[in-house]
């Protein structure tokens, strides 16, 4: 039977640092450290997504503000706005939500963001960064996951991993991190041909692909350690992963719940960030 990665509690254990920490940043400079949120458009899935940010921020003592702009905002102006956050020294850190409008270029936009303030870590000079192992700020979610690995006393090095699912903002930076751990990596996609071989190897197999039940007991071995990113919604509206956490619990040694595992993570990591923003550019 599983032991279960509590993504929750784990993030809770974590923002109580963090509050603290920020208590100790705000004593010494006599300011909070401020993360400036950039929203354009009204996704319903964005704006709660910042508003679930905008909330973390103020229960840290994080500053935060939320910068909305229409959904017909031109590339230019989304340009300037940054442009003028890059030089206020009252903001630590820019996160743009996206997706963006089409129209917007998002790799303009996200590299457009000072590096130092790029809290998502998507900026090309961050990705460079964290590739070679010289980083300030990680991804947030992929950050994520390490720390949850890393709070249950599970260990990479030498373990073979396995990531499913190989895009910029997760599957890439996942492995690159499991590698600077020193886990053997193997990385998945939709291209991998008996992608079940695979699976079957992993010590550690972390699914990152967004389809609920992808994941089978079958596809896994008797003691992994199974880490769940997917988010989905069942026909019901029900939250669910990628992995079939009914049908996994019992062959895996370790596994996180969806709702309540990595994805509390993310936001947790974000306030890391934009604290460790605050530190570096005082
Ligand atoms: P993307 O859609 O950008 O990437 C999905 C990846 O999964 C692609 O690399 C794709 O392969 C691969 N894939 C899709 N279908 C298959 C398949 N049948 N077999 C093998 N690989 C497959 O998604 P994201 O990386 O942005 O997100 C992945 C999931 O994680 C989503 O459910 C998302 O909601 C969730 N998520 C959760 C977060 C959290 O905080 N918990 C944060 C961010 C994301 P290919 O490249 O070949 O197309």
């Amino acid at each position: 039977m599983a032991k279960i990665i509590d993504g929750k509690a784990i993030s809770a254990q974590i923002r109580a640092e963090i509050k603290e920490q920020v208590g100790t940043f705000c004593a010494e400079h006599g300011r909070a450290p401020f993360l400036s949120v950039v929203i354009v458009g009204d996704d319903p899935a964005s704006q709660v997504y910042v508003r679930n940010k905008e909330r973390a921020c103020n229960e840290v003592g994080i500053g935060s503000d939320v910068l909305r702009l229409p959904s017909d905002t031109d590339e230019e102006t989304l340009l300037s706005l940054i442009d003028r956050l890059n030089r206020d020294p009252g903001v630590n850190g820019i996160l743009v939500q996206l997706p963006l409008p089409s129209g917007i270029d998002e790799k303009k936009v996200i590299c457009a963001i000072d590096p130092s303030k790029d809290v998502d870590a998507f900026g090309y000079e961050n990705v460079g960064r964290i590739l070679t192992g010289d980083y300030d700020f990680l991804p947030c979610t992929p950050a994520g996951v390490m720390e949850l690995l890393k709070r249950s006393g599970i260990s990479a090095a030498g373990k073979d991993c396995v990531v499913i699912g190989r895009s910029n903002i997760v599957g890439k930076p996942m492995a690159a991190l499991l590698m600077h751990e020193n886990g053997t990596v193997t990385v998945c996609h939709s291209k991998t041909a008996d992608l079940p071989a695979h699976t079957r190897r992993a010590d550690i197999l972390v699914s990152a692909i967004g389809k609920a039940g992808f994941v089978t007991a079958d596809m896994i071995k008797e003691g992994a350690v199974i880490i769940d990113v997917g988010i989905n919604r069942t026909p019901e509206g029900k939250l669910t992963g990628d992995v079939d956490y009914e049908g996994c619990f019992e062959k895996a040694s370790a596994i996180t719940p969806v709702p309540g595992g990595v994805g509390p993570m993310t936001i947790t990591m974000l306030l890391k960030n934009t604290l460790k923003a605050a530190e570096k550019q005082i």
